[in-house]
């Protein structure tokens, strides 16, 4: 990465999701790095098969079909959920966990069924992030990852944040991520952490 100047623009970094939720918190956690932000859909690029097996290498699968796409750098995020008491599950299947295409609600629904017979002192939980950095004009690849514990409630609280966050209990806060304003959220959550070391890992090359 090179500090913006007067002769050098800021270049373009290529947020590789789809999903408004996390574009909201990239947006707000990228905030001051000499990077013009665009979306991938801004830019045309259709979003890749997730087939790794593993967080980081969906993050850098979709960072690496971004940057190729657009010759631009380009950041990604795979992150899910992981419930001990379903051995880690929905895990890396966090966003289809109610089969392709479905939504929060649905996946919401099947977690809260899985879970019917659980009782609350074994509901440990955590949200896991990997995140990925491409720019193929520096040969710059980085990566970090964040870990968030909680607990998965049986009925939702608080209407902010997307995904599993109404029924993600925060023990130490004694609320949801649902209820955390965005800022109080990204302080604290999986892709606030990543994002921060990343920030921190970029910052160390220049
Ligand atoms: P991905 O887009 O394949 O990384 O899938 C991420 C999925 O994990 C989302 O669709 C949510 O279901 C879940 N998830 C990840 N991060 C969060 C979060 O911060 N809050 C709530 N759900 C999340």
């Amino acid at each position: 990465m090179r500090h913006s100047s007067a002769h050098a623009p800021p270049k373009v970094l290529v947020i590789a999701t789809g999903n408004p939720g996390k574009l909201r918190e990239f947006h707000s956690l990228l905030a001051g790095l000499p990077f013009v932000l665009a979306s991938q859909a801004e830019l045309g690029v259709p979003a890749t098969p997730e087939t790794g097996s593993s967080f980081l290498a969906n993050a850098l699968l979709k960072a690496r079909h971004a940057a190729a796409a657009t010759g631009c750098a380009a950041i990604a995020d795979d992150s899910g959920l992981e419930v001990d008491a379903l051995g880690g599950a929905p895990g890396i299947y966090s966003a289809r966990y109610a089969g392709p295409g479905a939504d929060d609600a649905a996946n919401n629904a099947k977690l809260l069924a899985a879970l019917a017979h659980t009782p609350p002192a074994e509901r440990g939980a955590r949200y896991r992030c990997a995140l990925a950095f491409i720019d193929r004009a520096t040969d710059t690849q980085l990566w970090t990852e964040g870990v968030w514990e909680g607990t998965v409630l049986d009925a939702p609280r608080g209407a902010g944040g997307f995904g599993y966050d109404a029924y993600f209990w925060l023990p130490e806060l004694g609320m949801t991520a649902a209820e955390l304003k965005p800022h109080e959220k990204n302080r604290r959550s999986h892709r606030g952490l990543a994002l921060r070391a990343l920030r921190e890992q970029l910052a160390a090359q220049l």
